[in-house]
């Protein structure tokens, strides 16, 4: 890499120092701001929490004219905004809420060229008055810089995609001597790849910064009961003991999410019956609750947040000690971003999931079910598919997230399968039984059986609806001794998550084998899973030495 301009290095510690109060760039940060205050252009990819706005806040201050930053949230921008403002440097948001005197206000400041940055919610560049603007401030006071924030936002396949990032090519096209920095927390190598192609940055430089968060514990358990788990987890590991007789005791900070409101209603509720304060939010909720509650949880110390994905965005709390899932995320991205909510401080923090045979079912007929074409579902049961390769993993979680972001490692010493190794063992045998039932069970094809119809066949429970269709009778009835109910679940969403087994039906959670079962089917093919014990991976973590 260049080394960059000295003199330019010093200017940009100076404006550092001086307007934001910090002693020296950290990671990156300092090579991504003279490459963008020299006008260059830059692809940034920054974990949460890296610092990315320092990187298009400091040029934007080192170049002349008004630096232009698109963001997609309202809250986010304002936030900026106001930091920006307390730190002396004049600063500005344009969207939809803001009433039209104030928005001829803030352009006239910006014409007059007496504002640095100026935000812009995406939908505005649909506007021509938009785009007029930003002509007569290009031809008065300059362009200094455009950065567009959470660039996989432009992603089609992303669960983030705004069709209006789409505009931003044409903002190149128009102003091509403006240099523009991207940024994103959320690129695996596919998204990047996107990200180059539809903004045209080709030439851009790339600053890849690593993603491990190495003080973050990854633990991934056999959900069982969950919100018992859930309780036991807080309680174990992350309750303070009440300091004199009059304060009970309380939690870390920790975030809690579910999967639907209902989910986040009623863990809260057991939540503060166990004695651990919680506060939920969800979209469902009036939007002063949900401020209410966010305001608390920011402020406040001992609280837990239990959410939908809905919350999250744009927090910067730094002491979230713990992030607990109670169903399964869709993507790795989006696991990735909400674990890494946790211990943005720096110190340890525990980032534990529940998850089970249900989750893989829901997800996959969320998927069969939902809205979209062919080939978005197909991105979206490839999305899926990874998720379950890191829940099902016999090795090292870290090792295996930041495979995804496109970055080799080695074994980490915290996270759960390395700290407890997962027993494996070998399921050739049962997984012929289960599939063979399957298949017998296929040759009726007016009734429709799930995960637990197949088990009691298995194990030999004489149930109503086992003697009513004669399952008795079948060569496989009773002969799954050698697994409980809860191995045999555990069998059957391991082979479901590793592609064995799918849901035939997008109506019932009807099981069916797939190509890749024939070959275990016949005896060709050994198959090694792992042995989950109910229990083991819910207790006390072991802190590496
Ligand atoms: P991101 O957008 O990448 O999630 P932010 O820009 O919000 O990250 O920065 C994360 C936190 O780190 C903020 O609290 C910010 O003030 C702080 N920060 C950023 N750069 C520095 C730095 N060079 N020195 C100290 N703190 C920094
Ligand atoms: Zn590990």
């Amino acid at each position: 890499a260049p080394t960059p301009d000295p003199a330019l290095l010093a200017r940009a510690r100076s404006v550092l120092h001086d307007v934001f109060g910090y002693p020296d760039f950290r990671g990156d940060q300092a090579a991504i701001v003279t490459h963008v205050a020299a006008g260059d252009d830059a692809l940034v990819l920054m974990p949460t929490g890296g610092g990315k706005s320092i990187c298009y806040q400091v040029p934007a201050l080192l170049r002349p004219g008004v630096a232009v930053v698109v963001s997609p949230l309202i809250a986010l921008m304002q936030d900026q905004v106001a930091a920006l403002t307390a730190n002396g440097v004049p600063a500005a948001a344009l969207n939809s809420s803001l009433p039209p005197d104030e928005q001829r206000m803030i352009m006239q400041e910006a014409l007059a060229g007496r504002l640095k940055l100026l935000y812009l919610a995406p939908e505005r560049l649909a506007h021509t008055e938009t785009l007029d603007l930003l002509g007569r401030v290009a031809t008065g006071p300059g362009l200094a810089l455009f950065a567009i924030d959470e660039a996989h936002c432009v992603s089609q396949w992303g669960h983030d995609f705004r069709p209006d990032y789409l505009r931003l090519g044409a903002l190149h096209e128009r102003w091509p001597g403006v240099p523009r920095i991207a940024l994103t927390a959320t690129a695996t190598v596919q998204t990047r790849e996107e990200i180059v192609q539809r903004l045209g940055l080709q030439g851009a430089r790339r600053f890849v910064s690593s993603f491990d968060r190495p003080n973050i514990q990854y633990r991934i358990v056999e959900k069982h009961r969950p919100i018992e788990q859930l309780v036991s987890f807080i309680t174990a590991e992350h309750m303070h003991p009440a300091d004199t007789s009059t304060t009970a005791p309380r939690p870390d900070a920790g975030i809690v999410y579910c999967l639907s409101r209902a989910g986040v209603e009623r863990t809260a509720a057991a939540l503060n019956d166990h004695g651990i304060p919680a506060l939920p939010y969800h979209a469902g909720l009036p939007a002063e609750t949900r401020q209410c509650n966010q305001a608390r949880f920011l402020r406040e110390d001992g609280l837990v947040m239990v959410a939908t994905i809905a919350f999250g965005m744009g927090i910067d709390k730094p002491d979230v000690r713990f992030v607990a899932h109670l169903d399964l995320p869709a993507s790795i991205e989006g696991y990735y971003q909400e674990t890494g909510r946790a211990g943005r401080d720096g110190l340890p923090a525990t980032a534990w999931m529940a998850y089970g045979l249900e989750d893989v079912v829901r997800r996959r007929q969320m998927i069969e079910r939902g809205a979209g074409d062919a080939a978005h579902r197909e991105v979206q049961r490839r999305q899926l598919d990874a998720m379950l390769a890191l829940c099902e993993t016999l090795d090292c979680r870290r090792v295996r997230l930041l495979a995804h972001f496109g970055e080799v490692s080695e074994p980490c010493g915290n996270c759960d399968t390395c700290l407890d190794p997962p027993e494996r063992f070998d399921a050739t045998i049962p997984a012929q039984k289960l599939m063979s039932t399957i298949v017998r069970l296929e040759r009726d094809r007016h009734q429709r059986y799930g995960a637990g119809h197949l088990i009691d066949i298995l194990l030999g429970h004489e149930t109503d609806r086992v003697r009513q269709q004669g399952h008795d009778t079948l060569s496989t009835f009773g002969i799954g001794g050698e697994l409980s109910t809860a191995q045999w679940r555990a069998v059957i969403r391991q082979l479901l998550a590793l592609g064995y087994l799918r849901i035939a039906s997008d109506r019932y959670a009807v099981l069916t084998i797939t190509e890749a079962a024939v070959p275990v089917l016949r005896g060709e093919r050994t198959l090694e899973l792992r042995r989950d014990v109910i229990g083991r991976a819910g207790g006390a973590s072991r802190h590496p030495t």
